[in-house]
Order: structure tokens, then C-alpha cells, then sequence
């Protein structure tokens, strides 16, 4: 079998968890098996490197800082290798020039184009154990590029499907996928299996088991994944285009701190203020999230949106210079908010998921500021310190703890 094995941060943090992973490896190794693997840099090596970039410049252009994050993921691979020839395997260790890992040109948030399979095949051939830095790219300047916080993931996916891998496993440090992150919620449960649809929806919203791109690849091009913990052998979880298992009316809560929001105050009330409000968020890459216009009153509305925290003093500059065109009278943010969700594809088909969400804020005394809803969630503004009552709250109220309960 062709496998794609990728390993989190946390599962290659010191001289010890590499040594377990190149004994995992070469167990599989000794099973007749051909091996590419997808490392992450270790432990926080990713977030050391965002801060010594900081203490140098505290915004550096964004081709320098994937120049420099980048390197992490390499120090992971020449480190496995060496760990793989100590214990007597054929190992060869490459960066995404090397294999021709092409992305678009965006530099720290790229998206894989095309993956050139000759250097790895001939490697795979040669009966080497691949080892590949995950995270990284190179664009049509031949410059590295990365793919975003976690993008490890989709490296490992893009590999697989390139490759027609047999399976991708996804080792972390957690037993596999969980009704809410298990370290914030203590009864979670693990999922057996989950849509790629619904894990698409939980990544997205703030589950970053896995990279939300990973899981986008893996549907489109119906790569069958696995998470399972590096450090047992497991099930984990198996995510796939439908599940019979488990049919759950939710299947799980999500919590996303990276986000901020903003309200204009006293917008004149007529026809395209909303599109050159968000035409210059737009123009300037600034992504929006949930939206809340109020009803115009006395000539005028108020506009209230989230963004992503490091684009909140962009958009405010941008607003603030706009300020007269946009015609707005004043401008007011908070950060200290998240967004809880709610997932589960029975949710189409099942009138009530918002009422009982609700009535699970309004129990532990948490107000809601805003709500947006999709055919598979519910995701509802909060104060960023509630955010773990209101899991805990929620998960508790759909009874996701417990195994028993069907659609
Ligand atoms: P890695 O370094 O292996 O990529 P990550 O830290 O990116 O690991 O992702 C694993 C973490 O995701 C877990 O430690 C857990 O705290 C968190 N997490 C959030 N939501 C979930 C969930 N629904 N199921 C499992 N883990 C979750
Ligand atoms: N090392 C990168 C990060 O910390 C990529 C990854 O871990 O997947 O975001
Ligand atoms: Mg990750």
C-alpha cells in the first residue's frame, strides 16, 4: 500500500515523540509498505519564529516571513531522517522546491496548484521512507510560499491525491476527531467517522484538528482521511462522503477566537452604501464574516461585521479614512468576542437545532450578539470569555456526550 502519513507539531516536538514517530514509520516500513510522510516544524517552533520576526519588525512583508516559517518544517525532516538512519531505514528528506510543490502567489496564505510526482515516485522506488516538509510551497517566482496556520494537513492531502495514495493518515495528538475539542469540553466524544461535508463546516468554524483546505481537497478529490493519535494505536476517526454510523442530529461544537467586529454607526439609509462599504474590504483582501444590518431609522442604518483579528486595524484605518465617503458617523470595535457553532448535516431536516441552542446561551446567562445560520450550522457572536461555558453549555444541552443518541 501507498500511504501518506502526516505528523503535527506536537507529535515531533523533541528528540524522544521523533525516535517513537521513525519506529511507527518503520514498523509500517517492514510491512511491505511504500511511506511519504508530511512533517510540521516542532512543537512551537512556528510561533518562536512569528515572534523573533516581531522583535526585528513588527510588520514584515509577508514573502520574508514564509522565507523564514518555512524553515521550521525543514529542520523536521533532515531531524526524522537522521532519526530513520539511525534506526537502520533508507530515508531521504525534501522541501516542496525539491519535490516542485507549485501554489498560487499569495505569500503565507497559498493554495497548492500542482504537485510534480517524479522526484517522489523515483524516491519511492529507490525503497526510501519520504520525508516531506509540510506547510510550504514555491510560487511562479520560484519564491516559498506557506499555506497558512495548520496547512501542514493540506499537504499531506494534495500529496495523497497527487500521488493516488492508498490512504492519508493524519497523526496528532488527540485519538481522532471529537464532538468539541476535547480539552475544552471533558465529556466530548470521538467520532468514528464524520462527512467531509460536516468536518469541512467544524475546521472552518475554528476545529483546527484539520486544516479546513485539507478537508476540501480530500472531497474533491475523495481522498479517504484518518486522524489517529501518534502516540497509541487507536481507530481515530474516518472522514468520508457519507456515514452510516452515526447519524447525529449535531455532530459537533466549534469555537473560533480569531475574530473581531465591527460597527459603523449612522450610515445614510439608500441603495449601495453596503456595497462600497464592503467593495473597499474587499479591494484591500479584508474578509468578512457574519453581517448584521440594522433597520434604517431616521435616514440612517448601522452596519455591524466580523474580521479576522490581524486584519481588524487595517479595516479600521481603511474605514476611518473613508469615513466621509462611506458616510459614516461613528466607528466602534471589540475583539474580545467568539464565535461559537453548532454542526450536523440532520440538521436540514430538523426544526428546533437553533431554539435549543439558544435556550443553552440563555441558561448560562450568555447573550448572544449576533447569528448566522447555514443548512448545516449555527454560529452565534459572543464575549470571548464565555466562549468555554457556552461550549461546554451547548454540547451539554445536545447531549453529544452521549453515544446512544440517534437522529
Ligand atoms: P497538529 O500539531 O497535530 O496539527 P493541532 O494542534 O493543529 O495539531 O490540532 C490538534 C488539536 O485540535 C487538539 O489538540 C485539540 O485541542 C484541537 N481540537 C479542536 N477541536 C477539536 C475536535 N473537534 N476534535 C479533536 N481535536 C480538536
Ligand atoms: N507549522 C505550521 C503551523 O504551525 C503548519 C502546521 O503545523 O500545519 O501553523
Ligand atoms: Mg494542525
Amino acid at each position: 500500500m501507498l500511504i501518506v502519513k502526516k505528523f503535527g507539531g506536537s507529535s515531533v516536538a523533541n528528540a524522544e515523540k521523533i525516535f517513537n514517530v521513525a519506529k511507527r514509520l518503520g514498523k509500517s516500513y517492514d510491512e511491505g509498505n511504500e511511506i511519504v510522510v508530511v512533517l510540521s516544524a516542532q512543537g512551537d517552533t512556528t510561533d518562536e519564529l512569528i515572534a523573533k520576526a516581531k522583535e526585528i519588525n513588527s510588520k514584515p512583508s509577508r514573502r520574508e516571513m514564509d522565507m523564514l516559517l518555512s524553515t521550521g518544517e525543514q529542520q523536521s525532516v533532515a531531524l526524522m531522517s537522521m532519526a530513520l538512519e539511525k534506526l537502520g531505514y533508507p530515508a531521504i528528506s525534501l522541501n516542496a522546491y525539491q519535490v516542485g510543490m507549485y501554489t498560487t502567489s499569495t505569500y503565507s496564505n497559498a493554495r497548492l496548484k500542482n504537485i510534480n510526482t517524479d522526484r517522489v515516485q523515483s524516491e519511492l522506488e529507490r525503497k526510501n521512507i519520504v520525508l516531506i516538509t509540510g506547510f510550504q510551497g514555491m510560487n511562479r517566482f520560484d519564491d516559498i510560499t506557506t499555506l497558512g496556520r495548520g496547512g501542514s494537513d493540506t499537504t499531506a492531502v494534495a500529496l495523497a491525491a497527487a500521488l493516488k495514495a492508498d490512504r492519508c493518515e493524519i497523526y496528532t495528538d488527540v485519538d481522532g476527531i471529537y464532538t468539541a475539542d476535547p480539552r475544552v469540553v471533558k465529556n466530548a466524544r470521538k467520532l468514528s467517522e464524520v462527512t467531509y461535508d460536516e468536518m469541512l463546516e467544524l475546521a472552518s468554524l475554528g476545529a483546527r484538528v484539520l486544516h479546513n483546505r485539507s478537508v476540501e481537497l480530500a472531497k474533491k478529490y475523495h481522498v479517504e482521511l484518518v486522524v489517529r493519535s501518534s502516540l497509541n494505536y487507536e481507530e481515530g476517526t474516518v472522514v468520508k462522503e457519507v456515514c452510516h454510523m452515526e447519524k447525529m442530529l449535531v455532530s459537533g461544537v466549534a469555537t473560533d477566537k480569531d475574530v473581531s467586529r465591527i460597527s459603523v454607526i449612522g450610515v445614510s439609509d439608500e441603495p449601495g452604501r453596503a456595497f462600497s462599504l464592503f467593495g473597499l474590504l474587499a479591494k484591500h483582501k479584508i474578509n468578512v464574516d457574519i453581517i448584521l444590518q440594522s433597520v434604517g431609522r431616521s435616514g440612517t442604518k448601522d452596519i455591524t461585521f466580523t474580521v479576522a483579528r490581524d486584519h481588524l486595524e487595517e479595516a479600521l484605518e481603511l474605514l476611518e479614512a473613508n469615513k466621509e465617503r462611506l458616510t459614516i458617523k461613528e466607528i466602534v470595535h471589540d475583539e474580545n468576542v467568539a464565535k461559537v457553532s453548532v454542526v450536523g448535516a440532520g440538521m436540514v431536516s430538523n426544526p428546533g437545532v437553533a431554539a435549543k441552542m439558544f435556550e443553552a446561551l440563555y441558561d448560562a446567562h450568555i447573550n448572544i450578539q449576533m447569528i448566522s445560520t447555514s443548512e448545516i450550522k449555527i454560529s452565534v457572536l459572543i464575549e470571548e470569555d464565555k466562549a468555554e461555558t457556552a461550549m461546554n453549555a451547548i454540547h451539554d444541552k445536545f447531549q453529544l456526550g452521549n453515544v446512544n443518541l440517534r437522529r
